[in-house]
């Protein structure tokens, strides 16, 4: 105490020089820092990194001068302030100043759909294969009347999988499904995931390159009768229907317990469409369907349908619109069949006809 007052009396004038001194140092050191925040700060994002390389040195004059003390601390919590907005570690996880998860920036071609326009052709149009524009327009696979005139399908620019984000997905979930790398997903770039969260919109979507839907997902057909007639179909049907097959050796019959025709073929025989219509499924059946194996089912629009089971092969795509008598697939022995043959079934408003009834021509038995 009775040193500090004797130091004070004894150097008073020299700390006055000093502050003085101080001061000005403060002054200009603080116009520096003043400008260089305030051109950053226009724009936020650049303003993150020249924070941190700032001239930190500010000049720690002598203890005494508090007034130059306050205004350095003043300056140290401005800066502090800036430094928050681009610390993670220090800000509370969804801090928008912090990370902002951008949505995908995707810039789709899309195509309208004319007259005559199948699955095939298009993608041929665009150089794309067929997966990828079922895979840009799932719904493809769902609603076989996409193809109707004027529909708009999206072009994807690089073979893969449209993918709308559910809440809940995660990027490695995604990469299951469609057996894909997360990295795949990430280094694509219109799909915007940022570096550390790579974190999901849900509803947005991404595009999963690489994948293909392998296979198409399986709706029970409806037929109009069924639909409350609103659905309208880009072709209807003559009425009348064409063997499907060469052969007329039947090793079924139609019966209560067995509603279709089983025609014997040799494996890989042609399958042709009964009648015109619209390709409403094209895959290996599933759920109650598992017996039919590889099947076709053809929505003729006039409330029939046709169903083509056990192929080999599936020449048609969902949503596909076929003529009377167009090559449509190959016979087999897929799902549960006993031999190479067709099961053969026509639906009018979902009740099995006998196809016999609608077919014209001799038959006989195989046995
Ligand atoms: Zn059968």
């Amino acid at each position: 105490m009775e040193n500090e007052r004797t130091f004070g009396q004894r150097y008073g004038g020299q700390m006055v020089l000093l502050a003085v001194v101080a001061l000005l140092l403060l002054g200009s050191q603080l116009g520096r820092i003043g400008l260089f925040a305030g051109t950053e700060v226009t724009d936020t994002v650049a303003a993150d990194t020249a924070v941190t390389t700032l001239p930190t040195p500010i000049p720690q004059p002598e203890q005494e001068i508090t007034a130059a003390d306050t205004a350095v601390t003043q300056a140290n919590i401005s800066l502090a302030a800036l430094h928050v907005i681009s610390d993670d570690s220090l800000a509370p996880l969804p801090n928008p100043h912090t990370y902002t998860a951008q949505p995908p920036s995707h810039h789709f071609q899309t195509h309208v759909v004319t007259g005559n326009d199948t699955p095939g052709t298009i993608a041929e149009q665009y150089g794309i294969s067929t997966d990828t524009l079922i895979g840009g327009n799932p719904n493809l696979n769902r609603e076989a009347n996409l193809l109707q005139t004027g529909a708009e399908l999206v072009i994807l620019p690089v073979d893969g999988v449209l993918h709308t984000v559910k809440p809940g997905d995660t990027l490695e979930a995604i990469a299951d499904i469609y057996d894909v790398s997360v990295e795949d997903i990430i280094n694509y770039e219109p799909n915007n995931l940022e570096y550390p969260f790579f974190r999901l919109i849900p509803e947005t979507q991404l595009v999963i390159p690489g994948a293909s839907i392998g296979q198409f997902y399986f709706k029970a057909p409806k037929s109009v009768g069924n639909s409350g007639g609103e659905q309208k179909w880009a072709v209807v049907g003559t009425g009348t229907f064409v063997w499907p097959v060469n052969g007329r050796c039947l090793t079924q019959f139609y019966h209560g317990f067995h509603p279709a025709i089983d025609v014997s073929m040799a494996e890989g025989s042609p399958v042709y469409a009964a009648d015109t219509g619209t390709v409403t499924y094209a895959s290996y059946a599933a759920g109650t369907y598992y017996d039919y194996g590889n099947l076709i089912v053809v929505n003729h629009g006039n409330g029939y349908e046709t169903f083509y089971a056990h192929l080999s092969g599936i020449n048609v795509y969902p949503g596909q619109i076929v003529n009377q008598g167009d090559l449509i697939g190959a016979t087999g022995n897929t799902g549960r069949s006993s031999g190479p043959h067709l099961h053969f079934e026509i639906r009018l408003n979902d009740f099995r006809l006998n196809p016999l009834d609608r077919l014209s021509g001799p038959v006989k038995s195989c046995n």
